[in-house]
């Protein structure tokens, strides 16, 4: 039986996949929501962050002439890397080209706590 969606803290079902103002999908545990009142969580505040898939890009890595890929992270930045980068869970420390690049709009100001942003739109 999988346990994908359920949630790890409570054991409720998560919720639909909903997708934040960043582009990032998320799912919720449903035994939790947003009160826009108080504008806190009620319940349980888990909230499940689904991969991003890379997408390789037409255009090659100035260091070592790999393919790039475009990344986007957790807090929706976007990035260009090199898709022979990778990450040693192990060791704790990235293999591979360091070749990274930035795209533009980065703004530290909008990656603090994205996790405990409110959902785009009302449950119920
Ligand atoms: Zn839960
Ligand atoms: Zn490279």
């Amino acid at each position: 039986m999988s346990t994908d969606n359920l949630c790890p803290k409570c054991g409720a079902p998560l919720s639909p996949v909903t997708t934040t103002s960043t582009g990032r999908e998320i799912q919720r545990c449903s035994a939790g929501s947003w009160d826009p009142q108080s504008r806190k969580n009620i319940g349980c505040d888990y909230v499940k962050w689904l991969e991003v898939k890379p997408v390789t890009l037409d255009e090659k890595c100035p260091k070592c002439g790999a393919p790039l890929v475009l990344q986007v992270t957790r807090f929706g930045k976007k990035m260009k890397k090199c898709s022979t980068s990778s990450w040693d869970k192990v060791k704790k420390q990235a293999t591979g080209c360091d070749y990274v690049e930035w795209i533009n709009n980065y703004s530290p100001k909008q990656d603090t706590g994205e996790e405990f942003l409110p959902p785009e739109e009302d449950q119920g």
